[in-house]
C-alpha cells in the first residue's frame, strides 16, 4: 500500500491524508517512534543543497508531500503522487485523533503570544486532548535542557514549530533521546491556528494557488519562494534524464 515517489532524490510517502492518518494512528497505538516531515518545494531544494539536512530527512519515518508543487513535480516526472497533503491539515487530523484517544500532546515553537493563544485553542477544541505542555520557539535549540524538560512529561505526539531546518534539527535530536511518540515539524501552523495567520480562503485553496495568496499576503517570503523556479527547472532537468536512461 505504501509506495514511495522519489521527487529530487527525496522519497515521498504515496498516501492520501487518510492513509497517512491511519498509518500514523497505528502507530501511535503501536509505541512506535515516528518521525513525520512534511516537505514542500523549497525543503526539498534546501535538501539538496545542505547534504547534514537532507541526511535528517532520510531519518524520517514518514514525508508527506505538502504542497500542490511536488505533486505537480510527481506528475511531470510520470511518477504521480495521490494528492498534496498539507501540513496544516495532518497536524488537524492527528490532533483529533489524539482527543478521541485521550492522548498527551506537547506543544513547542512560535512566538510566546501565539503559542498561549494556540493552548487556548486546542483547549477548546479538543477538550480530551491531555496537555502535556508548552513553550515558545525563542530559545536556543541546542540546548539539552528543553529535551530533557520534554521527555519527562513522554508526549504521545510534539508538534514542533521553529520552520525547516530547525525543527528538524530538534525533532532528530529529541527523538534520539526519547523511546515513543509521534514528532512532527509543522512551521508556521502554530501562527494559522492561533488566528493570528488566516489560511487562504477555500476559493484559493480549490484553485491551488495558496503559494501566490501567501505571497501577495506577506511579500517578505518572496526571497524564500524564488527557490521555486529553481525547483521547477531541476525537475525539468530530471525529467530530460529520465527520458535517455
Ligand atoms: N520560529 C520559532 N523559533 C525560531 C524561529 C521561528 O519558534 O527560532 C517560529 C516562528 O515564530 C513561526 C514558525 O517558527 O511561528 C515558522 O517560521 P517561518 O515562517 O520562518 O517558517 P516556515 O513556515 O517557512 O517553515
Amino acid at each position: 500500500m505504501n509506495s514511495k515517489v522519489t521527487i529530487l532524490g527525496i522519497p515521498f510517502d504515496n498516501m492520501t491524508r487518510k492513509e497517512f492518518l491511519k498509518a500514523l494512528y497505528e502507530r501511535l497505538n503501536t509505541g512506535q517512534k515516528t518521525f513525520l516531515v512534511t516537505a514542500n518545494p523549497e525543503i526539498v531544494m534546501y535538501a539538496r543543497d545542505n547534504p547534514d539536512y537532507y541526511q535528517l530527512l532520510m531519518q524520517a519515518d514518514f514525508i508527506a508531500p505538502d504542497g500542490i508543487g511536488i505533486v505537480k513535480a510527481s506528475h511531470a516526472l510520470g511518477t504521480p503522487i495521490k494528492e498534496r497533503v498539507p501540513g496544516f491539515e495532518l497536524m488537524l487530523g492527528l490532533l483529533e485523533i489524539a482527543d478521541l484517544e485521550k492522548k498527551n500532546v506537547y506543544f513547542i515553537g512560535a512566538e510566546e503570544e501565539i503559542i498561549e493563544l494556540t493552548i487556548s485553542e486546542v483547549k477548546k477544541k479538543w477538550p480530551d486532548i491531555k496537555i502535556a505542555g508548552y513553550h515558545h520557539g525563542y530559545f536556543n535549540h541546542a540546548d539539552p535542557e528543553m529535551i530533557k524538560k520534554v521527555k519527562k512529561t513522554e508526549p504521545d505526539m510534539i508538534f514542533v514549530a521553529f520552520g525547516f531546518p530547525r525543527q528538524e534539527k530538534w525533532i532528530s535530536n529529541y527523538l534520539s533521546q526519547v523511546d515513543h511518540g509521534i514528532a512532527v515539524g509543522v512551521g508556521g501552523s502554530f501562527d494559522v491556528l492561533s488566528g493570528k495567520t488566516k489560511r487562504a480562503p477555500k476559493l484559493v485553496q480549490y484553485f491551488h494557488v495558496e503559494w501566490l495568496y501567501r505571497l501577495i499576503k506577506q511579500p517578505s517570503r518572496y526571497k524564500r519562494m524564488s527557490v521555486l523556479p529553481k525547483f521547477l527547472q531541476e525537475i525539468y532537468r530530471q525529467k530530460k534524464k529520465d527520458k535517455v536512461q
